[in-house]
């Protein structure tokens, strides 16, 4: 089967990552509990324009090498990549794949996959959809309701990585629910 895989909020711990940085920056607690939308200038009350600054100044800092796998996500990619085709689709843009390429070196022992991102500028909204389309991509695992969303109108099965940005998305077709990588092995076959 093809797979493509997201990588922030389903291998790599993203959010918990820039609040590190974001808390001890600007003196607050934001907690990953409370991270309710998938946009951080949601969560943050800012601006497009501010998030991208911000973002781009989490990647230069340390904070950025430091981000952590996600609970189960190395052996769960390790062990998808034994019998499929696995990608990595990824929104973040084109100008991150150095610190991306660094990461998946530090964390996995294995190194077999083709990582794809925006090409983009960064700002622009990634239409991840056709990504998965062009590389023929029969399950997506996504933790954007929107990216799950339009990859399951294309046809393609989704999981989607529970996290509490997507709690409250509802049902949808083509769309099931996980809450962790062991869930991810019950349910890619079915
Ligand atoms: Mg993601």
């Amino acid at each position: 089967m093809k797979i493509g895989i997201d990588l922030d909020g389903v291998i790599a711990d993203f959010v918990s990552g820039f609040l590190k940085f974001y808390n001890l920056k600007f003196n607050e607690n934001i907690l990953f509990e409370n991270w309710q939308s998938y946009h951080f200038y949601d969560n943050l009350r800012k601006t497009k324009e501010e998030e991208i600054k911000l973002i781009d100044e989490f990647y230069n800092s340390n904070f950025f090498d430091d981000i952590n796998l996600i609970d189960g996500a190395k052996k769960g990619v390790e062990r998808l990549t034994i019998d499929n085709k696995v990608s990595i689709i990824t929104a973040r843009p084109i100008e991150y794949k150095e610190k991306t390429e660094n990461f998946f070196k530090k964390n996995f022992s294995m190194n077999n996959w083709d990582i794809f991102y925006s090409e983009k500028p960064k700002g622009v909204e990634i239409d991840k959809k056709s990504i998965c389309k062009k590389l023929g991509i029969e399950l997506m695992i996504e933790d954007s309701q929107d990216y799950a969303r339009g990859c399951a109108d294309e046809g393609i099965k989704v999981l989607l990585f529970n996290q509490p940005w997507n709690k409250n998305s509802r049902e949808y077709e083509n769309v099931n629910r996980v809450y962790n990588w062991k869930e991810v092995f019950r349910e890619y076959k079915g």
